[in-house]
């Protein structure tokens, strides 16, 4: 632990977030300070993470893994303690030494520590949106129990973040009247149905642009990481409906827009790497280094915008459809996903079928209050369940 330095629990350190995120933190050692790391399975990355930064903690979230980890950490010759499972992921997000905590755990896996640090009054570094997806109402609680600061990561939020009158982040700052989120459109974008019928999980993860999670590449190529975004840009930043756009714009170097009533709308760009958003997330209000390099207007040419195929790619209209039911449809919406991509990269749906399950899913399930999480992680299971059975009737 650095008295001086910021102390940040970084959950999902093993993945692309958590990757960008220790490089951004290697920058700046006086600084920053990587407390608690965690990981899901893979005890060797964890334990050469832990070599490197010398965290307090280390948390494996597959808890028959703990004794594996404990023996690396000793032989390592390391101080770090080992923990397990969500109650060590729980304490990461919510130990004293730290006080920031980077939420980078894929889907509703990161919903329980998201919370815990809100809770905690940590500041929420947010990448993990599934969290604000599932979870919108139970958030805010937590933030206001907590007294802590959430700043967005996920790179259209951390741009609106930017773009919003620093005095008041809120859609209803004074001026505001739209929010525009804009999306590569993905490897598939301009490809027609047909075309889609037969594509594979490594087309389906090979983005043009950016490099992610296989998880998240999927959601980019189906356009659900696109209706994920603009339920969480209505959870975080108080924005109806109506007033959230999509626009496709393939170069991802301007990575959302706020219009304003007198006709101005304010852009931020950047290179297509999350150092910037993650860095900025962590020196707010300072900005520093992240590593990326900087623009070249003239060199990038152009910029290109047009609007998104919702027939072609239907989640994104999912997303809006849950947005107004309400409740916890969203939370259905997120946990069919997550099967559904599941599936798809194991072979055993097809591509278009994506979006057909998780359509049957929400058929099947009508949406209802958030009210407590045990109630929340409770409809998440049956979704999951519900999704499986249904998966049946669309296998390969
Ligand atoms: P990733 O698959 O590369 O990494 C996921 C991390 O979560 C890994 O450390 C993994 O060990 C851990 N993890 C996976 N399943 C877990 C479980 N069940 N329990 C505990 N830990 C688990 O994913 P990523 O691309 O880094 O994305 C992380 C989150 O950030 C996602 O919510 C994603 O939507 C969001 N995000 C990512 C990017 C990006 O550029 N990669 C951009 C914006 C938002
Ligand atoms: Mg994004």
């Amino acid at each position: 632990m650095l008295t001086s330095a910021r102390n940040i629990a970084i959950l999902g350190a093993t993945g692309s977030i958590g990757a960008s995120a220790l490089d951004v933190i290697s920058r700046h050692p006086q600084r920053f300070h990587a407390s608690a790391l965690s990981a899901h399975r893979n005890v060797a990355a964890l334990i050469k993470l832990c070599i490197r930064h010398q965290p307090e903690l280390a948390v494996i979230a597959d808890s028959a893994l703990l004794d594996q980890l404990a023996r690396g950490l000793k032989t390592a010759g390391l101080q770090t303690r080992p923990v397990a499972g969500q109650p060590g992921l729980i304490e990461a997000a919510s130990a004293t030494h730290c006080d920031t905590v980077l939420a980078a755990i894929v889907g509703a896996a990161g919903l329980p520590s998201t919370l815990a640090a809100a809770q905690a009054g940590k500041r929420l570094l947010l990448a993990n949106k599934e969290s604000a997806v599932m979870a919108g109402p139970l958030l805010h609680a937590a933030l206001r129990a907590g007294g802590g600061k959430l700043l967005p990561v996920d790179s259209e939020h951390n741009a609106l973040f930017q773009c919003l009158p620093p005095s008041r982040t809120r859609f209803d700052a004074p001026g505001v009247r739209r929010l525009l989120l804009t999306a590569s459109g993905g490897p598939f974008r301009g490809r027609t149905r047909e075309q889609l019928a037969a594509v594979t999980p490594a087309q389906a993860c090979a983005h043009p642009i950016w490099s992610m999670g296989r998880k998240i590449s999927v959601d980019s190529a189906t356009l659900m990481n696109k209706g994920l975004e603009v339920i969480e840009a209505h959870v975080l930043f108080g924005a109806p409906i109506e007033a959230i756009d999509v626009v496709v714009h393939p170069q991802s170097l301007v990575h959302a827009l706020v219009e304003y009533e007198d006709g101005a709308m304010l852009a931020e760009l950047g290179h297509p790497d999350m150092r910037t958003a993650i860095s900025y997330a962590l020196a707010w209000p300072e900005r520093i280094q992240s590593g990326v390099s900087f623009l070249d207007l003239a060199a990038c040419g152009r910029l290109d915008f047009e609007q998104p195929d919702r027939n072609t790619f239907r989640c994104l209209s999912l997303a809006y459809e849950v947005m107004s039911a309400g409740g916890d449809a969203p939370a259905i919406l997120n946990a069919a996903n997550e099967i559904a991509v599941e599936a798809f990269l194991a072979g055993n749906l097809s591509f278009l079928n994506i979006p057909d399950l998780i359509e049957s899913v929400l058929t099947a399930i009508p949406s209802a209050a958030v009210s407590d999480l045990d109630t929340l992680v409770h409809r998440d299971l049956t979704a999951r369940t519900q999704a499986r059975v249904m998966l049946r009737r669309f296998c390969n």
